[in-house]
């Protein structure tokens, strides 16, 4: 019965009939009673503040409201029919109110001389102010109509005001839909958790976000709505993610054998910081149990997260399994191969390298390998994931920094043995903690929080183009002192043309100035073969080369200890979280090392918040946090299709505190009553299942 009302369909409310009935459908999706009530202001203007006109300023560029009388009316005719002017004044100063449509109706109905409360937006031309289409009420009615001080403001564009839906209107069409429903909304909480919180009622949650009473029940009201959304999607990723520990089955490596012990207490190569430790130990113990591990590895750039994957990949070795890693470039492929054949050798582990250079033969004979069990680790590009590479006994996968990879090749991954292998991701770019919770509540987190110890911290500069030469002599100096330099230039998207052009210009400057034979530089772009580039790569990582000129391609992961200075041309042209990522690749070497930004003379009021932001900070949670901020949710990591991010009311930026409850409750919760099964939480699970069948907003990660 509860449903029948609230489905019904909007054309079915009094007051909005067929035809303004598309126009919700088409610009506000919103399609029926309970999508309008779902519908929220997006502010609340304070009903009681009456401008007067001699206030009036061009900077105003809300709505305001005035009360006064009309003194004039007239129409002017223009070259496309004509429109009416109303000369309005409050006795402070006259302006006009304007109708392009309607005169007819308009004239009818307005008197003269008495008092109206109007209400729009103002424009002023040459000092005269106007306000096109008010709304109008008489004081009388004013004052009926003001059910509190805070006037709600909804969502509006131009085909709504074409089509006459004003906030009037809608807040009519609220005012009929709470008429004929109000009664109806029931609560989801249970008792105990509503007084606990002292969570204000669903059904007065609903009427004071729309009508409040008072700027604390309308407090209220959004923080009880806030909590509700965030609550159920924290439900429904936590019981996913339980449900799939209990569903997918996976290999349990029980044993810590000779592989792994030999290479902890013989050759490991520095000893491992306790956060490094620690997150060993969760991936330990995770993949001793039957369940595939589905871990997410968060870390810093340089905080050594390729040896805990080794580490890793040895205990499926001491269980008799193989294991991979896959590198979204083939420059980083390359790398962890090299990094990782050098520990390896010393046990005795085969490990080959697959990517898309790998010659016909060679990867004919490695595809044997694989199968017979004679190559124990694979490392590669997306090569990895064909479906001619199959393995004897695939046990954990390790792809690192996945934002690369996206769901589809993740779930390849799964398919390459009978039970699908443990998965570990890596990731250098710290998510904030707010959106790792939404997005990934489905994965468990393991977080290297510590850098190895005696790294200094990167000093970060920023350089208008105009103390260019500086720079330059800078450069020389570390060159003279035996230091690499990268140089690197911003990718455009939407001109590889112009990227190239960009780059090459850079390049011959740069080769005018740190002439060969003094100086020799690599350069490394987009458009090279990768064989090219490797040889590039590599004379660089030898040594041979002082500056490495490069487009974002070595973003990621590339590690040169003696290269200590990265500069980076237009720099505001790139977001934080890649800036960030970029100086990564820098101080990884004993010297002190530097991160020069350069910029245009002009900074937008956004780029100076990111380039102070990384002058004063090396933490690249507090960055991701201040790029969060800047940028909205929406833009990070490409999470724009993952509608997760489609939130009503709540703001994963601004409510992280409320998340943070939601998320406790709903853990208490499902530990409380995993199938929500008890009678108080009959009417949770009732939504909870509405949510689940829709599903639109949860299947984006495998
Ligand atoms: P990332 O987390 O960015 O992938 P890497 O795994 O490439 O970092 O490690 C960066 C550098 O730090 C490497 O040269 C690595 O050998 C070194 N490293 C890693 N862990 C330690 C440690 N515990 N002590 C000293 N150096 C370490
Ligand atoms: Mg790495």
């Amino acid at each position: 019965m509860q449903q029948n009302v609230l489905d019904t369909p909007i054309e079915y409310l009094k007051g909005v009939g067929p035809q303004r009935a598309v126009v919700l459908k088409k610009e506000l999706q919103i399609f029926t009673y309970k999508d309008l009530i779902n519908f929220y202001p997006y502010k609340y203007l304070d009903r009681t503040k009456y401008y007067k006109i001699n206030e009036l300023n061009s900077g105003i560029n809300a709505e305001v409201q005035l009360v006064g009388k009309i003194i004039r009316l007239k129409t002017v005719e223009q070259k496309r029919g004509s429109r009416l002017v109303a000369v309005f004044t409050d006795g402070t100063a006259e302006m006009e109110l304007i109708w392009f449509q309607g005169h007819k109706w308009i004239k009818e109905n307005l008197q003269l001389n008495t008092s109206y409360v109007i209400f729009g937006k103002i424009n002023n031309f040459n000092g005269l102010f106007s306000m096109p289409h008010p709304e109008m009420e008489t004081v009388e009615e004013h004052k009926k109509s003001l059910q509190s001080a805070l006037q709600p403001v909804y969502p509006s564009n131009e085909k709504l005001n074409q089509k006459n839906i004003s906030n009037r209107s809608i807040t009519k069409m609220m005012q009929q839909v709470f008429i004929e429903t109000h009664h109806l909304f029931k609560e989801v909480f249970p008792e105990s958790l509503i007084n606990e919180l002292r969570l204000l009622p669903k059904n007065e949650s609903f009427f004071n976000i729309h009508f409040p009473k008072s700027a604390d029940l309308l407090n209220r009201a959004q923080f009880r709505l806030k909590f509700e959304e965030l609550f159920f999607i924290q439900l429904q990723l936590l019981s996913k993610n339980l449900v799939r520990k209990h569903k997918i089955k996976g290999f349990a490596f029980n044993i810590v054998g000779d592989y792994f012990n030999s290479f902890y207490h013989d050759h490991l190569p520095f000893p491992l910081t306790n956060a490094q430790k620690r997150v060993l130990k969760e991936i330990r113990i995770d993949m001793a149990h039957e369940a595939q591990m589905n871990r997410l590895l968060q870390g810093d750039v340089g905080a050594g997260k390729t040896i805990v994957g080794f580490m890793s990949m040895l205990l499926a070795l001491d269980n008799g399994f193989q294991a991979c890693l896959m590198a979204p470039t083939e420059i980083l492929a390359n790398q962890h191969f090299a990094g990782i054949k050098e520990l390896a050798d010393k046990i005795n582990v085969k490990v080959v390298l697959l990517t898309g250079s790998t010659k016909t033969k060679e990867r004919n004979q490695i595809h044997e390998d694989l199968e017979n069990g004679t190559i124990h680790i694979l490392i590669g590009t997306h090569a990895l994931l064909e479906d001619k590479v199959q393995f004897k006994n695939l046990g954990l996968s390790i792809i690192d920094e996945q934002h690369r990879f996206g769901v589809e090749q993740r779930s390849k991954m799964w398919k390459k043995n009978s039970l699908p292998p443990h998965v570990l991701v890596m990731t250098a770019t710290p998510i904030p903690r707010t959106l790792a919770m939404s997005l990934y509540g489905d994965l468990d987190v393991s977080v290297i929080d510590e850098l190895p110890p005696g790294r200094k911290p990167i000093k970060t500069l920023h350089f208008f183009e105009s103390k260019r030469l500086q720079v330059w002599h800078f450069i020389k100096e570390e060159i003279a002192k035996g230091r690499q330099i990268y140089i690197v230039y911003p990718l455009i998207q939407e001109s590889e043309k112009l990227d190239y052009k960009n780059l090459m210009e850079g390049y011959e400057a740069i080769s005018r100035d740190f002439p060969f034979p003094e100086y020799r530089i690599s350069i490394v772009h987009g458009q090279m073969h990768s064989k090219d580039k490797d040889s590039e790569m590599d004379r660089f990582v030898k040594g041979e080369t002082h500056i490495m000129i490069a487009t974002t391609v070595i973003e990621v992961g590339v590690n040169v200890p003696n290269a200590s200075v990265m500069i980076i041309e237009s720099a505001e042209r790139f977001g934080l979280s890649q800036l960030h990522q970029l100086r990564g690749r820098v101080g990884r070497g004993a010297e002190q090392s530097f991160c020069v930004l350069m910029t245009g003379n002009k900074l937008s009021a956004d780029t100076k918040v990111r380039m102070d932001a990384m002058c004063r900070t090396n933490d690249g949670f507090e960055i991701s946090e201040i790029d969060l901020k800047l940028r909205g949710p929406g833009d990070i990591m490409g999470t724009q299709q993952s509608g997760v991010l489609n939130l009503q009311i709540a703001d994963l930026v601004k409510d992280q505190d409320i998340l943070k409850l939601a998320r406790t409750k709903a853990i208490e919760l499902l530990k409380d009553d995993i199938n929500l099964e008890k009678p108080e939480h009959q009417a949770l699970k009732y939504v909870f299942e509405i949510l689940a069948k829709k599903n639109n907003i949860w299947n984006y990660i495998s």
